[in-house]
């Protein structure tokens, strides 16, 4: 059995900087981390791992940095790490990176069983990667997955947080799951897994690797959105109280978030 997981580097969103001239994210101001929710989709895999001996490998997209966090995935129990990195994947929106992800992981193993994501990025926060990385394997998801029911070498069952309701699903492998905040409190990474991780190598696949290696399925060329500006919210605004019935109060604050370039008016 094969369990894959997906983790992302992300700034740390306390420290980033936007140029306020070209509006592009100062990626160097920014100390870098573990996407904090792929480390609850870290611990799952590594309990699968413990109860069924599966292999399990961490993939990651993003530039060479990213290396940091398939190795602290490493320490933390992982045994092989690959990294989707090459200049050509630049500027991916959620459809280029899903589907870059999905060739990544063809390319490491067509037999693989279990995908396993986090249930959102603290930087993109789409939550839409999970599944569309099903989406482009052809095979099915369960995303929000509150508990693991039960795991064998054939399937598994879980329980899918629908905020009112949990529901019950167990699939056949292949198969994807995003895990939830909590569903188990990740481990920290061990000095003995980081020892005997250091000598091994976190592999590059670069778009030449991939089964499809057509430049205009990556990156922004292969993007269906294009990011037309961002900018960096005033966070010395702390509260502000308005006076008047809802409507008037809804009125001040639109016109508030609209002085201050939280919504833009077109
Ligand atoms: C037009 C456009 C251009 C962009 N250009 C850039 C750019 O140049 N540089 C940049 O950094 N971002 C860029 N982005 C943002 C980028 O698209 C998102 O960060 C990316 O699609 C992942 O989406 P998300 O962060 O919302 O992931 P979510 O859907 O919130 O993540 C869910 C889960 O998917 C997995 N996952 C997500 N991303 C990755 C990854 N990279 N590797 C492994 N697993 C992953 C993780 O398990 C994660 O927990 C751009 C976005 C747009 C729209």
């Amino acid at each position: 059995m094969h369990v894959i997981v997906c983790i992302k580097q992300v700034p740390d969103s306390q420290k980033v900087k936007v140029d306020p001239k070209t509006g592009v994210l100062l990626r160097s101001s920014a100390d870098t981390k573990m996407n904090p929710y792929d480390l609850y989709a870290l611990e799952t895999a590594i309990r699968i791992k413990e109860q069924t001996g599966c292999r399990l490998t961490a993939l990651s997209m993003g530039p060479l940095s990213a290396k940091e966090v398939i190795a602290e995935a490493m320490a933390m129990g992982v045994d092989d790490g690959y990294l989707l990195s090459d200049r050509r994947f630049g500027g991916a929106d959620v459809k280029a990176t899903g589907y870059t992800l999905a060739q990544g992981i063809k390319h490491i193993d067509e037999d693989y069983d279990l995908i396993i994501c986090g249930r959102q990025t603290t930087d993109g926060d789409t939550a839409q990667v999970g599944p569309s990385v099903s989406e482009y394997l052809g095979i099915p998801h369960v995303s929000w997955c509150r508990q693991i029911d039960e795991i064998s070498e054939k399937e598994i069952a879980v329980k899918q947080n629908l905020n009112e309701y949990l529901l019950t699903v167990a699939m056949e492998y292949p198969c994807l799951i995003t895990v939830e905040k909590g569903i188990y409190q990740p481990r920290l990474p061990s000095y003995r897994l980081q020892k005997a991780s250091e000598k091994k190598e976190i592999r590059i696949i670069t778009l030449d690797d991939l089964p499809d290696n057509d430049p205009d399925h990556y990156g922004a060329s292969g993007s269906a959105t294009q990011v037309e500006g961002i900018f960096e919210p005033n966070s010395e605004l702390i509260s502000e109280v308005y006076d008047g019935d809802g409507l008037s109060s809804a009125r001040q604050l639109y016109d508030k978030l609209v002085s201050e370039k939280f919504v833009e008016v077109r």
